[in-house]
């Protein structure tokens, strides 16, 4: 039997154009014996166990929430424990809930939840505010509280399979969530680890310092594939890339703003000597994550 694991180089066009639609598709990739991934924005993980499924995100509305739960049906048949959770409260990750069927167990840090409460309906509205398309997938969202929250980390027995939430700091947002599936081995990363992707940090969520010492954690959980939420899937070496690129960044900042250097200044030429470093990243805007570094 042939094993239909994802191949990245034959993918890689293809992903990169479902990465800029808000609405999912219901075909899905396998990323490891038990994950499959709809690809899309945002990439969605399904982790699938004989017991239960744990679904990483929303989608963007209830309409992406419900094209999820008809996947999830169709990969798991049956009746199992259905558990959601979100990678951060940011619309296309956590505003579809709406769209997934009664009884869904929604799952999520405490951290993350907090920022929901205090946030989650303002950025609904900027996000509405966006585009016709996006009004129109969001219109029925609504953000209901978790039934369940964790501080630092929850163990789900999926049924032959584990998935292990975790909370490790500040990066993209101050709850980001990160998932670990084992015994697969697999890391579904949200934003904090992408694949060629500048991170980003919104607002007041992280620094770039918190974020290195998330990387620090994930690092020691050792894993084979990484599924992030708006970039290609990979392997476990993304994680040190990620590392490094935020590592380097900051020193090279850090070193133009004890010269005296601008922020803005040093965004410009910090993006210019990265795009000849990572030739194959699409986009090397770093002047916001410049100024984080400048800003801690
Ligand atoms: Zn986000
Ligand atoms: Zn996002």
């Amino acid at each position: 039997m042939k094993t239909k694991l994802l191949v990245l180089g034959a993918c890689a066009a293809a992903i990169l154009a479902a990465q800029n639609q808000p609405v999912l598709g219901e075909e899905t990739v396998k990323v490891s014996e038990h994950v499959w991934a709809i690809m899309g924005w945002p990439n969605i993980g399904i982790v699938v166990g004989s017991r239960a499924v744990l679904v990483v995100d929303t989608g963007l509305g209830p309409r992406n929430g419900a094209t999820i739960a008809r996947v999830v049906s169709k990969l798991a048949p049956g009746n199992r424990t259905l558990y959601l959770t979100t990678t951060h409260f940011h619309p296309e990750h956590a505003a579809g809930e709406a769209g997934f069927p009664a009884g869904t167990i929604l799952i999520r840090n405490a951290v993350q939840e907090k920022e929901m409460e205090l946030h989650g309906k303002e950025i609904v509205d900027l996000f509405a505010g966006r585009s016709a398309e996006f009004k129109e997938l969001l219109a029925n969202a609504t953000l209901r509280a978790a039934d369940v929250t964790f501080e630092k980390d929850a163990k789900l027995d999926l049924g032959g399979v584990t998935a292990r939430l975790v909370s490790f700091g500040g990066a993209h947002t101050k709850g980001d969530e990160l998932t670990f599936v084992e015994p697969d081995r697999t890391l579904i990363s949200g934003d904090v680890v992408q694949n060629k992707v500048v991170p980003n940090i919104f607002r007041d969520g992280g620094t770039p310092s918190s974020w290195l010492a998330v990387l620090d954690q994930i690092i020691a959980l050792n894993a084979m594939h990484v599924l992030p939420d708006h970039s290609a899937p990979g392997d476990g070496s993304m994680v040190a890339l990620e590392k490094k690129f935020i590592a380097d960044l900051r020193n090279s900042a850090l070193e133009l703003k004890k010269k005296g250097v601008t922020a803005d200044a040093a965004g410009t030429q910090l993006g210019n000597e990265c795009k000849t470093k990572y030739p194959d990243w699409p986009s090397m805007n770093v002047a916001g994550f410049v100024r984080s570094i400048y800003a801690e």
